[in-house]
């Protein structure tokens, strides 16, 4: 047997992908190397990569600059405990977060994975309003959010993603049940309607005493639906938040390191949040690591209050391999003329997708930076629709009735049509 269907049995056997099932027959197909762009199969077959590794990888595979950060690293130390120890890869990119992030973001907590941020996010403002309230029990534990989202897989990232395809039903003794209201409608560039404002104020007004923090996906909402709404809800949910002593928690973790043309989204809106999280592209998608950066108020607060501890702390927290990718990435985004570049990739993706929204079965397609969203009207074959993407020679992974492209940011106009026009062709058939 060759490698390629040697490999493929063996993971059918024993192995849990992404929500997924075991021994399932849904195509997987074995990567044995992956070099800029592209991503090569144990068959040898190549296939230009539109996802980015799910946002991450935004400076391509094999990037030898970070190689060789990873390296240094390596001869230094791999990893050590964070518990009363520190390093220097952790210490640089704290500053750097702090910099780059809003003003007013100023301590930096670590963590191993996107959901785990979001946990450390909802476990600050539940911290701080105990020490906020101390003399009056505070009740201050549950959050508001908005249909559509996704914050992760965890229990507490779950309670606040929709419930719908995060289906809370399965888990209902479990979940912490949480305050939904309606995904805004106001359009990206767009000022707020008056629905989403009114929706907002009346779930704040009516349970304010018990919310710890608004928590939200600024301006793209990603895995729940690939949607792009109003930067100016934001500024209207600050405004709504300070008046109702809500805490604000912004989920940057799709979005952040220049995926929509800002180097985080925030930067569309005149507000900052209180909380906000960062992943996935940190690392450039070489490890995983995460953050979770806060203002003085809350960390201030937390630290000075009951038990003047923030309670959590990650065995791998500030891994120093995963802390010097990061520091290597975001100087190779910073020294790049990465703002061209996105609004140069926006231009490719709207020129080349265009023709996609004359099809019978395409709802709606959008473009916001460096991301593609075709809308379908009908949820997509995963039988059989990524191995035609795979036989175009491009890696695209749909879900539902969404087919998104999120390309390196290194990715060349040439890619750009292939991976469109494999789009155009498979939804043709
Ligand atoms: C991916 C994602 C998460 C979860 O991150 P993991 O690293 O997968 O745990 C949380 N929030 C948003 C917006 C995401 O896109």
């Amino acid at each position: 047997m060759d490698l390629y269907q040697q490999l493929l049995q063996l993971d059918q056997q024993y192995i849990w992908h992404p929500y997924s099932a075991l021994g399932s027959d849904l195509p997987v197909f074995p990567v044995v190397s992956a070099h800029g762009v592209r991503l090569k199969l144990a068959d040898d077959r190549e296939l230009i990569d539109g996802m980015s590794s799910w946002w991450c990888a935004i400076h391509g595979y094999n990037h030898p600059q970070m190689n060789k950060a990873i390296e240094n690293q390596l001869q230094n130390m791999s990893h050590v405990m964070f518990g009363g120890l520190t390093h220097p890869p952790a210490v640089e990119l704290a500053k750097t977060l702090v910099d780059i992030t809003p003003s007013t973001l100023n301590s930096v907590f670590f963590s191993d994975s996107g959901s785990v941020a979001v946990e450390v996010a909802m476990k600050m403002a539940i911290q701080y309003w105990q020490d906020k309230q101390a003399d009056s029990s505070s009740q201050k534990q549950q959050f508001l959010t908005v249909r559509i989202g996704y914050h992760g897989d965890t229990f507490g990232a779950m309670s606040v993603s929709d419930p719908e395809t995060g289906m809370h039903s399965l888990f209902n003794q479990s979940l912490a049940q949480q305050l939904f209201i309606d995904s805004p409608t106001s359009a990206f560039n767009e000022s707020c309607n008056e629905t989403d404002l009114n929706n907002l104020r009346s779930a704040l007004e009516a349970n304010h005493t018990q919310l710890a923090a608004f928590i939200i996906e600024p301006v793209v909402q990603g895995a729940g639906g690939m949607r792009f709404y109003s930067a100016d809800y934001l500024n209207k949910a600050r405004e709504l938040c300070d008046e109702f002593n809500v805490l604000l928690i912004f989920d940057e973790i799709a979005t952040g390191f220049g995926r929509t043309g800002k180097l985080f989204t925030c930067e569309f809106t005149q507000i900052q949040p209180d909380i906000m999280c960062v992943g996935k592209a940190l690392t450039g998608g070489y490890l995983t690591l995460a953050a979770t950066l806060t203002n003085d108020r809350i960390a201030h607060t937390i630290s000075n209050g009951y038990p003047g501890l923030f309670m959590h702390g990650p065995t791998f927290m500030a891994n120093p391999l995963a802390c010097s990718v990061a520091n290597e990435s975001i100087k190779i985004l910073l020294n790049s003329d990465w703002q061209s570049k996105i609004k140069q990739i926006e231009g490719w993706l709207n020129h080349s997708l265009e023709k996609c929204s004359k099809l019978t079965n395409v709802k709606d397609v959008r473009v916001l930076g460096a991301i593609a969203v075709v809308e379908c009207k009908t949820a997509v074959d995963m039988k059989t629709i990524p191995t035609a993407f795979v036989n175009k020679g491009v890696w695209i992974r749909p879900f539902g009735k969404l087919i998104y492209l999120m390309p390196p940011y290194i990715i060349k106009q040439e890619e750009i049509e292939i991976l469109c026009n494999a789009i155009f062709e498979v939804l043709e058939d």
